[in-house]
């Protein structure tokens, strides 16, 4: 637990949330400012900050977690896909520094649109790529 963590105090029961399914390691509750309606967020209750802090050992049940969550926003609100996302670290977005997915039902008419690709100059794949697996 991490005193001034909003997701803590969620966890604590010290804030309010719209739970929607919790375990011994999980919370999944709506998300205040939803993409779309059913939008939610599973926090894991021991503070943790991103992805390359989260314990080993609550890797495995975090996906079967995930899934069940995602199964039922999907039934509930009719979806016609979800987005599982995970935003680290402040250039991707992350404003709550306690690690979270977001499950995001979507709909064929929603309006949203895919992220634009850029273009890779004429070897700057390769270079990448090699770059890449040389930290592996
Ligand atoms: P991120 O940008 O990945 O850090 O996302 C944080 C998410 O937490 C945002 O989508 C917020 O709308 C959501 N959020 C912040 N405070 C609350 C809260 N008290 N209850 C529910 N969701 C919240
Ligand atoms: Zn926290």
């Amino acid at each position: 637990m991490s005193k001034d963590c909003i997701f803590c105090k969620i966890i604590k029961g010290e804030i309010p949330c719209n739970k929607i399914y919790e375990d011994k390691e999980f919370l999944a509750f709506l998300d205040i400012k939803p993409i779309n309606k059913g939008h939610a967020l599973v926090v894991p209750k021991l503070h943790c900050k991103n992805l390359f802090d989260f314990p080993k050992s609550e890797e495995t049940d975090l996906i079967e977690f995930i899934k069940k969550v995602a199964k039922a926003i999907v039934k509930a609100t009719n979806a016609d896909g979800f987005n599982l996302g995970m935003n680290n670290g402040r250039a991707a977005g992350q404003i709550v520094e306690h690690a979270h997915f977001h499950i995001i039902p979507r709909f064929s008419n929603d309006g949203f649109k895919h992220w634009p690709g850029k273009e890779y100059a004429e070897g700057e794949m390769e270079e990448i790529q090699k770059k890449i697996v040389s930290f592996l």
